[in-house]
């Protein structure tokens, strides 16, 4: 299987998990998650240098979840990836569940205790910071909502990382236009968030943050020296399942069981096309 094929399956095998994690716990941010899993695939298959044999390793890269709510898809990375036993999924959500609805740094893999929207790009320019000094090959990666761009903490953290030439600092920023309220543009006007990224003065890359293709050359790209990077990738909130895309109300919306077989359908049907293309 050559690698795009791999990565495209891999997500759509993501996208089945979380959907079954959030459909048995009955409770889970399913639009978010959903619009942020193939970032967060290319991120953790194909571009982070982390592996479960040594989570603690100082080299490692390392990734901050700043929209810890949809935290979903890294769960099941995670475990996936052998961080900790796929049976625990089974607990999410669930009273004393190490496996909460936001990120905790008591899982393994997990970097930062996120959730509480606009502190994870500054604690990411901490990470770069402390790299430059003591770790050189350690690059930082940070996914943000949009709706969370209305935080002044992260203007403030963008500001620092180009004040500070990090490089090895890159934030995505999960472009879906909608939070929970409703679209970001009647809620807090962002755009054009390429214009604002470009004067705070971080290389900006606008892609398509479903296309495996274009994230994977885009985040494998070098790096221009003495700037961070910022992808605004354009997504589709409940992207995968046609019934919650784009839509608000699945921001935190459980399935019924009707609804959740649907959706299983419709990501086994893509998983077959995708078998009968190799
Ligand atoms: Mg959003």
């Amino acid at each position: 299987m050559d690698t795009l094929t791999y990565l495209k399956k891999k997500s759509a095998e993501i996208r089945l998990n979380l959907l079954e994690m959030i459909y048995q716990a009955k409770s889970g941010h399913t639009g978010g998650a959903l619009s942020s899993v193939d970032i967060l695939t290319v991120l953790y298959y194909a571009v982070m240098n982390i592996t479960p044999d040594n989570p603690k390793n100082p080299s490692r890269d390392r990734f901050v979840m700043s929209k810890g709510h949809s935290v979903e898809g890294v769960y099941n990375i995670l475990a996936d990836k052998g961080f900790f036993d796929k049976s625990e999924l089974r607990n999410f959500s669930k009273f004393k569940s190490r496996l909460i609805g936001h990120p905790s740094v008591k899982v393994p893999g997990i970097e930062l205790n996120t959730g509480a929207l606009g502190h994870g790009l500054s604690c990411s320019v901490g990470m770069a910071l402390a790299a430059k000094k003591y770790v050189k090959e350690v690059r930082v990666y940070c996914l943000m909502g949009d709706g969370e761009q209305a935080e002044g903490s992260v203007w403030e953290a963008g500001m620092a990382a180009s004040n500070y030439k990090l490089d090895n600092l890159t934030a995505v920023i999960d472009r879906n236009y909608l939070q929970i309220s409703g679209n970001t543009e009647d809620v807090m006007r962002l755009d054009s968030l390429t214009d604002k990224w470009k004067a705070f003065g971080w290389e900006v890359m606008e892609v398509d943050g479903h296309n495996i293709e274009q994230l994977l050359e885009v985040l494998e790209k070098p790096r221009i020296p003495d700037k961070p990077t910022i992808l605004i990738a354009k997504t589709t909130k409940g992207k995968g399942v046609t019934y919650m895309e784009d839509m608000a109300k699945w921001h935190h919306g459980v399935p019924t069981e009707e609804q959740y077989k649907q959706a299983v359908d419709e990501i086994k049907k893509y998983i077959r096309e995708l078998d009968d293309h190799e």
